[in-house]
């Protein structure tokens, strides 16, 4: 449904020193982000499609952060030609930011760091 939101009543609110933060679901529970007038609509109608955006992404990439638990994925290929399965070293729960950085990276079997060497970093 879609929903009418009255901006000078927002505006009014951001003025007398309200703000906003809206919850977003993330590997480790949940994001808590603060909102800025201009976000609500977007955030009401599609809060996962808006933080992807906000970090420079697809929604789609946002729902596979999620269900990675926020570890990235190897993207090689098995010598079967099927993607690999394995997870680049480094840990679960990586911002989300970073999970886009690294995922499609390689796991050790195909070149990537090990997790010892990953834990230098
Ligand atoms: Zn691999």
């Amino acid at each position: 449904m879609p929903m009418n939101l009255d901006k000078k009543t927002i505006e009014a609110m951001k003025a007398a020193g309200i703000s906003f933060v809206g919850s977003v679901p993330a590997p480790w529970g949940g994001i808590t982000e603060t909102l800025e007038p201009e976000d609500l609509a977007p955030f009401i109608k599609d809060r996962e499609e808006w933080f992807a955006r906000k970090n420079g992404a697809f929604k789609q990439q946002y729902l596979d952060w999620v269900a990675t638990s926020g570890e990235p994925r190897c993207g090689a290929n098995t010598s079967k030609g099927t993607r690999c399965k394995n997870s680049v070293s480094g840990g679960i729960q990586r911002y989300f930011e970073v999970w886009l950085q690294e995922d499609g990276g390689f796991c050790h079997v195909h070149g990537g760091a090990t997790s010892k060497d990953a834990r230098k970093r």
